[in-house]
């Protein structure tokens, strides 16, 4: 049953790595409480597949950055979930392929690139209270948020997950690239609760975060 609305908004951040149930669980929380979700990664991968798009060398950070600076967004918010258009189109399967999954870490390695993410990220708040996943959430984007979570989960089974979605990707390589950025890498945020959920259901991984969430906030309105 949803949460009543909290004064404040409140920023559920979720993190992890690759095919580590991020999206599935991030849903499944910001339905059971009502709140906006985001998907973080789609939106570097929409700035990837619009560097393929117009041809611009997503190795070239000099290019990426441009690009990053000229191209026409808008975010958007619709029936609880945010994301971005360009030039008022949503490549909802476009950002899915193997060739943007192979560009997105190398834009996403991009500080100029990171800081407009970021800016546009914490934007989202005007939506209300949300559940944001990427992998700088909790360490990067909202820091000052109570609710971190750091999803994991064996290599071999991340990797039958995406075989099952019928896509084959060395998700270690982009794992170790994301780890290996200087600009905000991917990591457990100070405090974060770590799941490994390789053993694990989404209604698991998903019914542990909000009961955690759930005890945090009676926690906070005991204090209050
Ligand atoms: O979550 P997803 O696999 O769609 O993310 C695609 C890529 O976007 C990641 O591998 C990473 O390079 C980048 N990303 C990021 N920071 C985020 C979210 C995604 O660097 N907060």
């Amino acid at each position: 049953m949803p949460q009543p609305k909290p004064k404040q908004p409140i920023v559920i951040a979720i993190d992890g790595t690759s095919a580590s149930g991020k999206s599935t669980n991030s849903k499944l929380v910001a339905k059971a409480l009502g709140f906006v979700h985001v998907d973080t990664g789609a939106m570097y991968r929409t700035l990837a597949w619009y560097c393929l798009e117009h041809k611009i060398d997503a190795h070239n950070p000099k290019a990426v950055a441009a690009a990053c600076r000229r191209w026409k967004t808008m975010l958007k918010c619709s029936e609880h979930h945010a994301y971005l258009t360009v030039d008022g189109y949503y490549p909802e399967k476009e950002i899915r392929t193997a060739e943007v999954s192979a560009a997105v870490p190398h834009v996403a390695a991009v500080p100029k690139v990171r800081d407009w993410m970021k800016k546009t990220q914490r934007d989202c708040i005007k939506f209300g209270s949300l559940v944001m996943e990427g992998r700088d959430i909790g360490t990067n984007v909202f820091p000052e948020t109570d609710f971190k979570y750091f999803l994991d989960a064996q290599l071999e089974e991340r990797s039958r997950r995406r075989e099952a979605e019928g896509v084959q990707e060395n998700l270690a390589a982009r794992d170790m690239r994301d780890s290996q950025r200087a600009a905000a890498p991917l990591m457990i945020a100070l405090g974060a609760k770590v799941i490994n959920n390789s053993h694990m259901t989404s209604e698991q991984t998903s019914g542990t975060i909000l009961a955690d969430i759930r005890n945090r906030l009676n926690e906070r309105k005991a204090r209050a």
